[in-house]
């Protein structure tokens, strides 16, 4: 008998070991080999008979790591199919998405962690020691919670100990193997749209996928509770997923404050040991709840119920280097191969679902009204062709700023894109700084004083002369929301004008911080990216501001009127409760375009059948599905001959096998050079998902023999979301 076992190389093969003769070893069980000089820990994934090797040459286990699978059969069906449809090295889903701890080897044992609870009868601290009391009141309301979630709920080490030091909390040990789950009635009756929606979904308990679009604040996250309550009440886990900052600790607050269970909170900026217990809570179905960004959906919660994806169009979903998943699909086969129900919740689905939906195969269920306020305002196009603009605004626009702001309300501008000025050039003879190791404009910065490339994070200080002539006279171009932030705060001091975007927010808690300034009323004028648009809601919001989506009406992207239209829609829902009618005003230079129009006009639903009649027009997808071979290097001349010769190879030898699966374009990536590589794509498509699968195995076969293809670095990417 010999141990097919996989290991963290970027090899596309298993590797045989024969079975040690004193320990057991079973599939899913962590191993350590000698390989070469080295000793690695892999995994064990299949027993087999005979192996391909001879004999002698194979080395024993040198070790058994666990004495029971860490995945269970059923989970190693969905890693082999992880791996078989995202064409990657074994190691890449066997070894790597193991908790770092696991993978050197680590036991299977939860680290010791602080559980912590009110002492019986503490009254809270005194004082203005705000944090405190906020952490000693939800602890109260909690019962026994882990160190590390009140660590997401936003509270630090310092504020933990300061009240254990008062004596008026206290650890408890008995509660941390306990599978309990307590669950709170709900503060609302729900409206009639949430609970056809409820009943729609409950009537199969099966797998099946539902997508729920709901306009922002319709209460869907109401509904995943209603959903999740029925599933913990039968003693299954339950999988939440979110997009990459979708998770405040408001809204983990609303799910422990309904739930009083165990649950692991996985993302990733976990320290190790976090991420190690977090995962192993979730594998011995201690946490009854897994909420997480992407990588949680491979966490082997045996118990699963039910999964709940928010924000399912979120393109943070797909990973973009090393195992290339998407969250979403990956979910799906989950919860197939679980055969429990799966919720795809968003206000704007991506088209791939919404033509899933379409032709029948999810559920498509509807939230069309607020749970308790109007629906978001109408956007107004507003055409800025020939009109001066200061910062990007037109004269108008600060003026309606100016009235809502005097009227005590808040506006919010949104700009999507972040630093000072978004290029230097040359006043003399129109020279650009680009980055030197991309093809790309350095964004300039002010507040740090440096130019920083976007693409690949260079920075550098801003050049003193040009490149090209030798002039001194550099001058910043166009304008990044640090740029729009300094001439808010001279116009609207008043305003006490904030900035939310990747660069104002680095530090762990500053979101929250300044979200809860916001929310305060502190700050009457907000600036901020797209990380402002999600999942927020202002109350005192009256004024939204666009101020330019244009480039997607006239993108290369075939996806960008639909990011657009994402973006569009999520900022305008941003306005709260308003009572008084707010306004949502987007500059454009195109106020007759089909696009913004039928958006506007007609709702998101109608510019996505639009665009979805498009991409069947054009047979992109989702009318085929795409698979790139994606291949740089440093020379450029290389990469593009490389790229040649896989077309040769694929169009003589492997085409004719696989009916239907074409090259539907071989060029330079859109940004063909990046970080110092020059990168080539092969597009391949297909009307069938399985044959251009099958093909592309077939392909990733013929280019490992393949001398020439070892010239570049090549990897796959299945159903891309960019070139
Ligand atoms: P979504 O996730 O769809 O954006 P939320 O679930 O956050 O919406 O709900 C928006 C607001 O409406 C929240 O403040 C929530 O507490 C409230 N809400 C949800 N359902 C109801 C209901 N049935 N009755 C009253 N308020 C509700
Ligand atoms: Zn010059
Ligand atoms: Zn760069």
């Amino acid at each position: 008998m010999f141990v097919q076992v996989a290991l963290a190389l970027p090899l596309r093969r298993l590797f045989d070991y024969r079975l040690p003769e004193t320990q057991a070893c079973h599939p899913g069980c962590r191993v350590e080999v000698t390989f070469g000089r080295q000793k690695l820990i892999g995994l064990v994934v299949k027993i087999v008979e005979q192996s391909a090797y001879p004999a002698d040459k194979i080395k024993p286990i040198h070790q058994v790591l666990d004495e029971a699978p860490i995945y269970s059969q059923q989970m190693l069906k969905t890693l082999a199919w992880l791996q078989q449809y995202y064409l990657c090295p074994p190691g890449e889903v066997y070894v790597n998405l193991l908790p770092k701890k696991l993978k050197n080897g680590a036991p299977t044992q939860l680290l010791a962690e602080p559980i912590w609870q009110v002492v019986d009868g503490a009254k809270p601290p005194a004082g203005r020691a705000y944090k405190q009391q906020a952490l000693f009141h939800l602890l109260k309301k909690l019962g026994p919670t882990a160190q590390s979630l009140l660590k997401e709920d936003g509270f630090s080490l310092a504020q933990i100990n300061q009240l254990a030091d008062k004596q008026l909390i206290e650890q408890n040990s008995d509660f941390l193997k306990n599978k309990q789950v307590e669950i709170q009635p709900s503060e609302f009756e729900l409206t009639s749209e949430q609970q056809q929606v409820i009943d729609n979904i409950q009537a199969n308990e099966n797998f099946a996928v539902h997508l729920v679009q709901g306009v922002t604040g319709s209460g869907k996250t109401e509904v995943y509770m209603r959903l999740m309550a029925e599933a913990l009440a039968q003693n299954k886990q339950v999988l939440i997923l979110v997009p990459e900052i979708g998770l405040t600790p408001q809204t983990l607050q609303r799910f422990q404050q309904r739930f009083h269970c165990q649950m692991s909170v996985l993302h990733s900026e976990l320290n190790d040991s976090e991420r190690h217990n977090a995962w192993l809570k979730a594998w011995l179905g201690i946490s009854r709840i897994i909420i997480g960004t992407r990588s949680a959906v491979m966490v082997p919660a045996a118990e699963l119920g039910l999964i709940v994806l928010d924000e399912e169009h979120d393109a943070s979903y797909k990973q973009q280097d090393g195992l290339r998943y998407n969250a979403r699909d990956v979910a799906i086969k989950r919860a197939a191969d679980q055969n429990c129900p799966i919720v795809l919740g968003s206000a704007t689905p991506s088209l791939e679902s919404l033509a899933n939906a379409k032709a029948g195969k999810f559920n498509w269920l509807h939230l069309t009204k607020r749970a308790t306020a109007k629906l978001p305002p109408k956007p107004q196009l507003l055409d800025i062709k020939h009109q001066p603009l200061q910062v990007g605004l037109a004269f108008g626009v600060v003026e309606l700023i100016e009235k809502h702001l005097a009227a005590g309300q808040q506006v919010l501008v949104f700009l999507n894109r972040r630093g000072y000025s978004p290029a230097l050039i040359c006043h003399e003879c129109g020279w650009v700084a680009e980055c030197p190791r991309c093809d790309k404009h350095l964004t300039y910065h002010r507040n740090t004083q440096l130019v920083n490339c976007h693409h690949c994070g260079y920075y550098a200080r801003p050049p003193a002369q040009c490149a090209e002539c030798g002039s001194s006279q550099i001058v910043d171009w166009g304008i990044g929301t640090e740029q729009l932030e300094e001439w808010m705060q001279q116009r609207f001091p008043e305003a006490n004008p904030v900035r939310i975007d990747r660069d104002s927010v680095r530090r762990k808690g500053e979101l929250e911080n300044k979200l809860n300034a916001i929310q305060a009323g502190e700050h009457k004028l907000l600036i901020g990216t797209q990380m402002l648009a999600k999942g927020h809601h202002f109350p005192q919001l009256t004024l939204t501001v666009i101020v330019n989506l244009d480039n997607a009406l006239y993108s290369t992207d075939f996806r960008a009127a639909e990011k657009m239209a994402q973006l569009l829609v999520q900022v305008a829902g941003r306005a709260g409760r308003a009572e008084k009618t707010g306004q949502v005003v987007v500059q454009t230079h195109f106020p007759n375009h089909n696009y913004l129009n039928t958006l506007i006009e007609k709702g998101y639903t109608e510019l996505a059948q639009l665009l979805l009649k498009e991409r069947e027009d054009s047979q992109l997808p989702p009318y085929q599905y795409w698979c790139i071979l994606r291949m740089e290097a440093q020379n450029q001349q290389v990469v593009e001959q490389v790229s040649q010769q896989v077309d040769s190879l694929f169009n003589q030898y492997i085409c004719q096998h696989y009916q239907g699966v074409e090259v539907f374009a071989n060029m330079p990536a859109p940004q063909e050079k990046r970080a110092g590589k020059y990168r080539q794509i092969i597009i391949f498509s297909a009307k069938q998902r399985s044959m251009l699968n099958a093909a592309m195995n077939q392909l990733t076969a013929s280019l490992e023999q393949n001398d020439f293809a070892q010239k570049v670095r090549w990897l796959f990417d299945v159903d891309p979301l960019d070139l």
